[in-house]
């Protein structure tokens, strides 16, 4: 009786046993589950939101620099890069919003990164091209012999032109290699572009004092009949830099300066090079505010 009782009680406390295990086993298990899956979604929500960032982040690339960068290289006369070559052939614009399936989400992802990480390669090397071009631009136009020798309030008038004329002092015709501005003696004479003096001559005939300017960029430039010149071979000069006084050295009718420009040793109409609306004055006043920006 006694060994029914205890077999009776040890089959009771098993199944009591069993029964709190299975219970706790069911609450515990089903909040590890809601635990996971709730953990789950918040990645997966997460990870949409990084593709949307991404997407975000083409869409600026494409839209923003990709299209500026095309004009600052069209207007630095660099070929354009085609959208095969931006998007470093790994097709595809801006990729959809995301509608992707989840189980796809970390390849999309990945997809992405690796696409803009080459599109962004790609589009420093452009603007480091870019950024060369331009400073290269910057200086060329500068040196340029692009403004007048003479001030416009100077200038008396410009008496001969560019090409063929009777010869002052023979009866013949002979080709005029430049323009002659008439103006008083001792009139301020300016460099028209940024370069380095080459050859100060100082003669009673011919072309009277005289200095030659190498611009670089295939460009030289001459200044004749002066009376002072106020510059010295190998020195730098900027444009609208003062570098001597208008006189009648040489083979003169009067008090001009004789004013050649050459590019590849050929002369040039200078007139071609330098914009009429813009003085002396004007130039120094554009370089100056340029000055101020730049400090
Ligand atoms: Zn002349």
């Amino acid at each position: 009786m006694r060994f029914l009782n205890f077999s009776l009680y040890m089959a009771g406390s098993v199944i009591v046993i069993l029964t709190i295990g299975y219970l706790l086993n069911r609450l515990f298990g089903s909040a590890e589950v809601r635990f996971l899956e709730s953990k789950r979604l918040a990645l997966t929500h997460q990870m949409q939101h990084l593709f949307e960032k991404g997407r975000r982040l083409s869409a600026v690339l494409h839209n923003e620099h990709f299209s500026k960068d095309n004009t600052y290289r069209q207007i630095l006369q660099i070929d354009t890069l085609s959208s095969n070559i931006r998007e470093a052939g790994m097709g595809g614009s801006v990729p959809r919003s995301p509608l992707v399936f989840e189980s796809d989400l970390g390849s999309e992802i990945e997809n992405l990164i690796g696409s803009l990480n080459a599109q962004l390669k790609i589009q420093a090397v452009s603007y480091e091209e870019v950024y060369r071009k331009a400073l290269e631009h910057k200086s060329s136009l500068s040196h340029m012999p692009a403004i007048q020798p003479i001030s416009k309030k100077d200038l008396i008038m410009i008496s001969s032109n560019f090409g063929l004329r009777a010869d002052p002092f023979l009866e013949h015709q002979e080709v005029h290699r430049g323009l002659d501005f008439v103006a008083a003696p001792g009139k301020n004479v300016y460099a028209t572009g940024d370069g380095a003096v080459t050859l100060v001559k100082e003669s009673r005939i011919g072309y009277g004092n005289e200095i030659f300017f190498d611009h670089g960029y295939g460009f030289c430039s001459r200044y004749a009949h002066l009376s002072r010149i106020l510059v010295i071979e190998g020195q730098k000069v900027k444009r609208g830099q003062l570098i001597g006084e208008v006189g009648e050295t040489g083979r003169a009718t009067g008090p001009h300066l004789h004013y050649e420009v050459l590019y590849k040793n050929t002369p040039v109409n200078p007139s071609f090079y330098f914009d009429n609306s813009l003085t002396v004055e004007e130039y120094q006043r554009i370089l100056k505010l340029a000055v101020k920006q730049d400090n």
